[in-house]
Formats: C-alpha cells, sequence, structure tokens
C-alpha cells in the first residue's frame, strides 16, 4: 500500500503540494487528472524519492519514503516509473535496454536477465522486436518498451506519468492496451493521465488536482460523470 499523508512541496517559493492525502491500495488503480502545474509530476517524484518533501510523510509497505535511513535504491526498486518521453539507450537493443537494469541492480545474470526481459517484451507485444534498436521503432512501441523495461524489475507498483501525450494519436490506442492488460494482471498502478475516457475505464479512483491539492476524489463515477466541484466541471468541460 502507498500512504500519501499530508505531504508539502515547495519549489523554493514556489509551494507546489499543499497537503496531498492520497492511499493506494493493492491492486488498485488510481489516475490523477488536474490541469498543467497543478502537482501532479511532481508527487510521482515524490512517491519515488526523486524529490524531497517540506512537510507530511509518504509510506510504501510501511516503508517512509523519505526517511533519511531508507535505502532508496531498495525502494525504486518496488515504484516502476514510466515518463513522458522514452528513454531508452539508443545503442542497446530491445532486449539488452530491458536487461539492464536487472543485471545492474539486482545481480541477475545475463541469461536470467534477458530471460525475464523476454517474458516482459512479450508481454508488451515486442516479442518480435528484441533484436531491434530503439530507435527504428515507432514511439508507441518504444513507450512500450519503456514499460517492459520497468516491468522486468517486477516492481509492486507501477507510476506512469502521461505516458500517452508525447505519442501521435494513432499510437496512443497500443499504449493504452498495455496499461490495461497491467491492470488485468491486478498491478497496482497510478496514472497521471489526460486520457479522461481511460481514466474512466480502468480506475477504481480518481483524483482531481487543482493548484497543489486534491480538489476532488472519488470513483470515475463520482468524479468524472457527476462532479460535485465547480472547478472538477470547469476542468472536465474542457478537456471532455
Ligand atoms: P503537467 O500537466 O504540465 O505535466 P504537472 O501537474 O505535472 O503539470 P508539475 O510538473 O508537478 O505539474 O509542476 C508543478 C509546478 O512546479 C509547476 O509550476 C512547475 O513549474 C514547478 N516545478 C516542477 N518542478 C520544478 C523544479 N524542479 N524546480 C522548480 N519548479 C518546479
Ligand atoms: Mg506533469
Amino acid at each position: 500500500m502507498i500512504e500519501i499523508k499530508g505531504v508539502h512541496k515547495s519549489f523554493g517559493d514556489l509551494e507546489v503540494l499543499k497537503g496531498i492525502d492520497l492511499d493506494v491500495k493493492k491492486g488498485e488503480v488510481v489516475s490523477i487528472i488536474g490541469a498543467s502545474g497543478s502537482g501532479k509530476s511532481t508527487l510521482l517524484y515524490c512517491i519515488n524519492a526523486i524529490e524531497a518533501i517540506n512537510g507530511g510523510q509518504i509510506l510504501v509497505d510501511g516503508v517512509d519514503v523519505h526517511d533519511k535511513n531508507t535505502d532508496k535504491n531498495q525502494l525504486r526498486q518496488n515504484l516502476g516509473m514510466v515518463f513522458q518521453q522514452w528513454n531508452s539507450f539508443p545503442h542497446l537493443t530491445v532486449l539488452e535496454n530491458a536487461a539492464l537494469a536487472p543485471q545492474v541492480v539486482k545481480g541477475f545474470s545475463k541469461e536470467k536477465a534477458e530471460e525475464i526481459a523476454t517474458k516482459e517484451l512479450t508481454h508488451v507485444g515486442l516479442g518480435d522486436k528484441l533484436h531491434e534498436y530503439p530507435t527504428k521503432m515507432s514511439g508507441g512501441q518504444q513507450q512500450r518498451l519503456a514499460i517492459a523495461r520497468a516491468l522486468a524489475m517486477d516492481p509492486p507498483y507501477m507510476l506512469f506519468d502521461e505516458v500517452t501525450s508525447a505519442l501521435d494519436p494513432e499510437l496512443v490506442g497500443e499504449v493504452l492496451d498495455t496499461l490495461r492488460l497491467l491492470r488485468d494482471d491486478g498491478m497496482t498502478m497510478i496514472c497521471v493521465t489526460h486520457e479522461i475516457a481511460f481514466a474512466k475505464e480502468v480506475s477504481d479512483k480518481v483524483a482531481f488536482f487543482h493548484k497543489g491539492l486534491i480538489e476532488e476524489m472519488g470513483t470515475p463515477q463520482q468524479v468524472l460523470e457527476n462532479p460535485q466541484k465547480e472547478r472538477t466541471k470547469q476542468f472536465l468541460s474542457k478537456v471532455l
């Protein structure tokens, strides 16, 4: 379980998170929506300790993420993260890309790492691209590689930050299909997304961020179909 309790985060004078409370239980899919600059990415970076926080607490399976005694590398092994921009190593093949972290971080043999990587790449539909170079693939394929690479570490949690927003529209579907597969596998996920229809379909819970606070949170039916807050209504009227 991920427990986010009263989290505050500032960059200098700019307070970006103003007291975020959010629980993500095992097997849940939580979508985060909200305007640009509302603090969505910053929260993900705080969850995996890329960013420090200025107040509150984040627990991952009971481990205090920002405690100075917490092993950050250990923690990040539990939190697979995929960003908007794919960032694979261009000089490595698809298979080498996905097999790298299990070798370097987990100390697996090349054979074992490649076996795991092959399984995950096949799972996301890249089983026939193992020996391609990522630069030769479409954006959607590269993004699925990024997902497989994260999955190869076998994390109990996955954090997705607008993984489809840099893609051409015709490539969005294949990446969303991959996320649906993960949801069906029971993966616990936090998805920052602009894809409202997708959020409606897959989420157990939707959180609408507004200026560093969760303005409204609930089931997709509550937040997306029957929003109570004026700001949620305004936001949805612009993006739907
Ligand atoms: P978007 O939908 O555009 O991705 P977001 O909700 O993810 O927006 P964040 O990236 O979390 O927004 O940014 C929230 C605010 O924090 C913005 O005003 C941004 O400029 C600021 N910010 C983010 N990272 C930093 C940083 N490293 N240093 C200073 N300010 C930052
Ligand atoms: Mg962002």
